[in-house]
């Protein structure tokens, strides 16, 4: 049965693919070989040898042209690019995409950067030898429709400029190491743009500069080619799942566009701006067998100009119309891929005026030929898949080339074939951008001088740097008026009842008054009416995603809003005014901190700044102490957690405080408040071997700040003998899994093969610079879990979030919590808010009550002062009267008794450890101590305050329930953390949650108050 209908179908795809090849293209360019052109007949045998089916190629790439002077991939491959077997390390790849620059006018080789551990990123050039030869004036071209500034705007100016230049098409290979077809279809696209001198691939030469980063990710491709080196040495066994790509992130290097903390993203953010490039086209590979999900499904991201909405319509729908002529089956470009966040690597030119495109080919995570078989969902024929994937295929990294080529080739045509009208949508999009204060709004961000946490106002201005975005300054003070908000009209009949009864009737009819804000000299302006304004008015405004919105899975974070994350005072302006305001470009970030005031104890007011804690391990031998309450001295007032910093030269600290940005007061005598030590604590950092991913954002921001910590696995920890004499903390960030079991137990080792993560001969890169064992599988296992009991119970902080903080309660380490999820519950990467509840907490020093946090799904603690027992909730009717005598407010009476009094029950919010009550306290061991009951840091906000950004659904579960405890446990504290504080590199407003544990780690009881029951 399946033996005919895989005839039939073959038939009928054949078929198609012969109509294909004798049409024509647009225009009058053949898609297909030039008779004259010379065939290099071994390297086509082999094409087609690993090409699985006829119909999963095309006439673009079903041959490869020959040349006399020029080397074919084969010379550094051994073999035909996408042949088995064969996976290129990146120096493979470089090495060859170098000879071809030797060989040919038509090809250069860019270095762009490195990655965090020093491999090397490049960008190739290739295209026509005059268009080559005259990159430096093309590129002044290119640079004036980028910035229409430069030529006032002028349309017809820039007419002139369009029919003269050549646009620039990047394509961004293998940013994700487990997709591995990339770079051997780059180097073969290099080699046919080079040398096919038929009309249609002379076609993209003339009228395209064709950009290539064939290798992303280097570190992990390095490793990834190690680990598939493994694998042919031992092909019966499982191999090593690729557990670190990069140094810090995996799959999330393409979460990393908007706060660009990652070398690779700085990288080619740097590129694609500095070559004012239209096009980034990443390649990526999971769906059969090429889904263009640039078009994808809504919503949209907000902030893009509709046209390039257009462009993306127009290029998807011509892409697989193509693709289709050709016969070649499983071409689409609608999907599930929603286009809302802008972290993805492609919206770099989303964000700055180009064009964003991203494929997803069928790939096989390494170069074997193997049989797959698909999903009914994956095979359907649905309105925009017209000929889908088979369900069941053998498939070849060749395959995957074919169509990774083919879909690029025909894109590149079709591109640089309308060059003009994208040439000329390119300078509109930057023009609308300049004009954005006029056309759309916001006018301007301001960041206000004053903002008490300078040091991060000055990173989320780096931010907007790296993003190419320009930062301006103010002379002196200025006013602006604040947009008038309209009152809200209510529809419901009751409410607007109830504000008659509170009196609101009368201010209803008052004429809204208009406000104004004012600003102080030397505040920083963002203004709207620049090349790139786009990029930074997505980061800095708000996010709403409609529970009702039709998409009910957004792809990824439904909110980033950075002034929330990060912590900084973000004003909104869309006063024009604001624009003629005397103001200075930056073009580097002032200098600032350092000391002022006379006097030999220097006084740093706390806010919450993660610079603190680099300070306090920078200056070894200086004593600091923290205030343990707000006091006032020389008419200045400082807050709770002020550092008091003695034991060290004014000297020595100016210095140190200047290049961290920190402001110190020198006073003459030291106030007299209650103080502790902050110490530096030792720190044992612990990583599972099940993912590194969630961690890797923990320790890339570790090390941006300086903070030294002991690297080691679950396995490791497990080992350690007498952790307490080594550590004072072990940090335990998040895992990723959700399951607090798997990291005790890990993979199974009762079956299967050992999982070395090492250096061997077949796996020269693989460690790099992260951790190594001779078998991935276990995991904490019990011994691990005995361990961590012992260094709380022997006075260690443990420190939890997300997953992790489930799995501390999991093993009984956090008396008094339990962990909860909901059903109906939907928060969705989003902004928060969360409320201080214990300020006296030195986890809270230096926060004001309000703190927005990211939130995605909780988990949702709930606190209790009996042991493993569920809070009493006492429902509504508890509290009204029974039937009875009497009005609704009178007592209910008994017939020949006189009256009781009815006890009161206590009340708690929702966030509190409820007080046993006299019946509970009643011969119960079960009974927490007060001194052993958990200590409530941080709340999420009431339920109408939770939403700040994103998507919140039912939050009302999680509304007011505990956001960050100290669980006392033992002699020791275990800190748990519903809110992941530390995150993409873009969450700093809840850094210091993580980083006060730490500095205050042998006092975090200060200030802490226990019950009398
Ligand atoms: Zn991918």
């Amino acid at each position: 049965m399946a033996g005919a209908y895989w005839r039939k179908l073959v038939l009928l795809l054949g078929a198609t693919l012969a109509a294909a090849s004798t049409g024509l293209g647009d225009g009058d360019t053949q898609a297909a070989r030039d008779p004259k052109q010379p065939i290099d007949d071994a390297y086509t045998a082999k094409i087609h040898k690993y090409t699985t089916e006829p119909f999963f190629s095309s006439p673009l790439v079903d041959y490869l042209p020959a040349s006399k002077t020029i080397p074919t991939p084969e010379v550094v491959l051994g073999d035909v690019a996408g042949a088995p077997g064969i996976l290129p390390y990146a120096e493979d790849v470089y090495k060859y995409m170098r000879l071809l620059e030797k060989a040919t006018p038509r090809v250069k080789v860019f270095s762009i950067g490195a990655t965090e551990e020093g491999r090397e990123m490049i960008a190739v050039a290739i295209s026509s030898e005059g268009n080559l030869k005259n990159l430096e004036q093309n590129h002044e071209r290119l640079g004036k429709l980028a910035d229409p500034r430069t030529i006032h705007l002028d349309d017809a100016a820039a007419d002139k400029l369009v029919a003269e230049a050549i646009p620039v098409y990047y394509v961004t290979g293998t940013i994700h190491s487990t997709e591995t077809g990339a770079p051997t279809a780059l180097m073969e696209l290099a080699y046919r743009l080079a040398v096919d001198e038929s009309p249609y691939v002379r076609d993209i030469r003339d009228g395209v500069i064709t950009l290539i980063t064939p290798v992303v990710e280097v570190d992990g491709r390095d490793r990834m080619v190690d680990i598939y080196k493994w694998h042919l040495a031992h092909p019966k066994d499982f191999y090593p799942p690729l557990i670190y790509w990069g140094k810090y992130v995996a799959h999330d290097n393409n979460r990393d566009a908007m706060a660009v903390t990652l070398k690779l993203t700085e990288n080619v953010l740097n590129t694609y701006v500095g070559w004012d490039a239209q096009v980034l086209h990443d390649l990526h590979e999971s769906v059969p067998y090429l889904y263009d999900n640039t078009v994808g499904d809504g919503p949209y991201n907000a902030w893009l100009d509709p046209i390039l909405v257009d462009e993306w319509q127009m290029i998807g729908a011509r892409n697989v119309a193509d693709m289709n002529l050709f016969g070649m089956p499983g071409v689409f470009t609608h999907g599930d891929f929603d286009t809302w966040s802008p972290g993805y690597l492609m919206f770099i030119a989303a964000m700055h005026n180009g064009i964003s495109r991203l494929y997803e080919t069928f790939g096989n995570d390494g170069a074997d030929t193997q049989e797959r078989t698909l999903e009914p969902e994956e095979y359907s024929r649905t309105w925009y898949r017209a000929n889908p994937p088979l369900p069941k295929v053998l498939w070849s990294q060749r395959d995957n080339n074919n169509y990774e080529e083919t879909g690029l080739l025909t894109s590149l045509h079709y591109f640089g074939e309308n060059r003009h009208l994208f040439l000329k949508n390119f300078y509109l999009k930057s023009k609308r951008s300049v004009l954005k204060p006029s056309a759309e709004g916001p006018a301007a961000y301001v960041l206000p001088s004053d903002d008490p946490r300078a040091t991060v106002q000055a990173d989320l201005l780096h931010i907007m740097l790296k993003q190419h975005v320009e930062i301006s300054r103010t002379d002196n003070a200025f006013t602006v008026d604040l947009p008038v908000k309209k009152e809200k009209k209510s529809s419901k009949a009751t409410e607007s009842e109830e504000k008659a009864k509170a009196g609101d009737s009368e201010e209803k009819s008052k004429p809204p008054t208009p406000t104004t804000r004012s600003f102080p000299a030397g505040s920083f302006v963002i203004r709207m009416d620049q090349p790139y304004s786009r990029v930074a008015d997505a980061l800095l405004d708000y996010q709403y995603w409609s529970p009702d919105d039709p998409q009910k899975t957004p792809y990824d974070d439904t909110a980033w809003t950075f002034g929330e994350l990060l912590g900084v005072q973000v004003a909104r302006v869309t006063d024009p005014k604001i624009l003629l305001v005397p103001m200075q470009r930056l073009t580097e970030l002032p200098a600032m901190g350092g000391l002022e005031g006379e006097g030999a104890v220097f006084v740093i007011d706390n806010h919450a700044e993660p610079a603190l804690a680099t300070l306090r391990y920078r200056l070894k031998a200086a004593t600091i102490e923290a205030a343990e309450e707000p006091f006032e001295t020389v008419n200045r007032k400082f807050g709770r957690g002020t550092f008091l910093i003695s034991g060290i030269s004014r000297a020595d600290l100016a210095t140190a405080l200047k290049s961290l940005g920190l402001q110190a007061v020198a006073l003459p005598a030291t106030p007299a408040i209650k103080t502790h030590s902050v110490r530096a604590p030792r720190i044992a950092y612990v990583h599972t071997w099940i993912s590194t991913q969630a961690e890797g954002w923990w320790r890339l921001a570790l090390d941006n700040l300086q903070i030294p910590y002991d690297y080691m696995s679950t396995q490791a920890l497990a080992k350690m003998t007498d952790l307490n004499a080594k550590y004072d903390v072990v940090l335990f960030p998040p895992v990723g899994w959700n399951s607090p079991a798997s990291v005790i137990t890990g993979l199974p080792t009762s079956w299967g093969n050992p999982l070395p993560w090492l250096n061997t001969p077949e796996t020269p890169n693989l460690v790099g610079k992260n951790d190594s064992t001779s078998d991935m599988r276990p995991g904490l296992g019990w011994d691990g879990v005995a361990k961590l009991q012992e260094f709380v119970a022997k006075g260690g902080v443990l420190l939890t979030a997300t997953d992790t903080s489930q799995l501390a309660i999991t093993i009984g380490l956090a008396n008094g919590v339990s962990s909860g999820t909901s059903e109906k519950m939907k928060i969705v990467g989003a902004v928060v808010g969360t409320r201080i509840v214990d300020a006296e907490s030195p986890i809270a020093y230096g926060y004001q009550e309000k703190v927005s946090a990211y939130c995605d799904n909780g988990p949702i603690f709930s606190v209790n002062s009996l042991l493993g027992s569920r809070r009493r909730h006492l429902g509504s009717a508890a509290d009204e009267r029974p039937t009875g005598r009497g009005t609704k407010d009178d007592p209910d009476f008994v017939v020949g008794r006189p009256a009781t009094e009815i006890p009161d029950q206590p009340e708690h919010e929702q966030w509190e450890v409820p007080a046993p009550s006299d019946e509970q306290l009643r011969n119960n061991p079960r009974v927490i101590p007060p001194t052993g009951r958990a200590r409530v840091i941080l709340r999420y906000a009431d339920a109408k305050d939770l939403l700040v950004s994103g998507l919140v659904e039912g939050g009302g579960d999680i509304a007011q329930h505990p956001a960050v405890l100290d669980v006392p446990s033992g002699a020791g504290h275990v800190i748990l953390f519903s809110i992941n504080p530390i995150y993409r590199g873009e969450t700093e407003n809840t850094y210091s949650l993580v980083l006060n544990t730490l500095l205050n780690y042998d006092n975090l009881n200060a200030g802490r108050k226990n019950p009398d029951k």
